[in-house]
């Protein structure tokens, strides 16, 4: 730390992002999706669009927020984009929870909720899950703080149904309620449709996981367009062209391409039950997951002593070394074949202990 650094900043913990590597592994600790992103993405990014790098990018990023309205048969005015959805969520909790407003989430959960709490000074309530890991939905029904949830829940991968989100954002109109979805395209029940009915939901999605674009940095969110409004008035206030000329044109063109995402998105679903059983023979408790990873543990073995052990033979597991959840690993679910080498190196392990 240097002699010049806030005091206000003294004490953040920062979140702590998976490992990105160099050398060839088998990449299982950061959710990305194992497939490229469609061909219609490497078509958009032509010589010509390059070429125009010279200009600012569109700070109302018109062609892509027409594109994910049309998705999702809305109008443009309630799309928000940012560089990833943690930078949508940043906006949302300093915009509606910043300076002394409240915040209450699930106690385990997306490991950035706590931490845009404490640098938009956030007064954070973090509710327990149940001993199943499930979230109880009567902890947060006339809650009277703002709320933010990830449905599926990271690391559990559990969802809340489409009934006990609706209680949820219909018992606090005075609040605003974030149900952060980056995990849903892998067969959630998705909430999107509340939008219009609710003006304190605001969805948020990521290209991150399903479309195979971590790397691009762009995710969004959905509500009614006050809530846009608001987001937008933040933005302009501090990074007013928060998405790039070639980010907006890839993701645009991701975002049209069901068909490709859809097949992707059935494969790793496919994967992910057949892993899952494969674990479960092996005695592994899973939860039943609904997003693209896994969340396994094992009495045969401490899931450090795993998460090492795999890491020796070159294949990259989530271990945190955190109350409650220190016994389970998350574990990406990646192509077939680095599944299947997974639960093959996970036999071997467990036959030498
Ligand atoms: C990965 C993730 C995000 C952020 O994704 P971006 O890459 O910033 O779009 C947000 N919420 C949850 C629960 C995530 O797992």
């Amino acid at each position: 730390m240097s002699r010049f650094l806030s005091k206000n900043y003294e004490s953040l913990v920062p979140y702590t992002p998976g490992e990105q590597v160099n050398v060839k592994v088998i990449k299982l600790n950061t959710n990305e999706s194992p497939f490229p992103p469609s061909p219609k993405v490497k078509a958009v990014l032509s010589e010509e669009v390059i070429d125009k790098l010279n200009l600012y990018s569109d700070p109302e990023l018109k062609e892509l927020r027409n594109a994910i309205a049309e998705q999702f048969g809305v109008t443009s005015d309630m799309v928000f984009c940012g560089n990833g959805s943690d930078d949508v969520l940043a906006f949302a909790i300093m915009g509606f929870c910043g300076r002394g407003g409240k915040l209450c989430c699930p106690e385990i959960s997306y490991g950035f909720y706590p931490v845009y709490a404490d640098i938009f000074g956030v007064e954070l309530e973090q509710i327990p899950l149940k001993d199943d890991f499930s979230i109880d939905v009567n902890d947060y029904i006339g809650k009277n703080k703002n709320i933010v949830i990830a449905n599926p829940n990271a690391p559990t991968g559990l969802a809340l149904s489409f009934e006990d989100v609706e209680k949820i954002v219909s018992s606090n109109p005075d609040n605003i309620v974030i149900m952060d979805e980056a995990y849903m395209a892998f067969c959630g029940e998705s909430c999107m449709e509340l939008v219009k009915k609710y003006g304190n939901l605001l969805v948020t999605r990521t290209f991150s996981k399903s479309h195979s674009l971590a790397g691009l940095r762009v995710g969004f969110g959905i509500g009614s367009k006050e809530i846009i409004d608001d987001l937008n008035k933040l933005k302009y206030s501090f990074n007013p062209y928060n998405l790039n000329t070639l980010s907006i044109k890839a993701a645009a063109a991701a975002i049209a391409d069901n068909e490709y995402y859809d097949d992707k998105i059935a494969k790793i679903v496919e994967t992910r039950e057949k892993t899952t059983v494969q674990l479960k023979e092996l005695g592994f408790n899973c939860t039943d997951s609904k997003s693209n990873f896994i969340f396994a543990s094992s009495d045969k073995i401490p899931a450090s002593v795993l998460a090492a052990k795999l890491r020796e033979k070159g294949i990259l597991i989530r271990y945190f070394n955190e109350p409650k959840i220190d016994n389970y690993l998350r574990i990406t679910v990646g192509s077939a074949e680095d599944m299947q080498t997974l639960v093959d190196s996970i036999k071997e392990i467990i036959a030498e202990v």
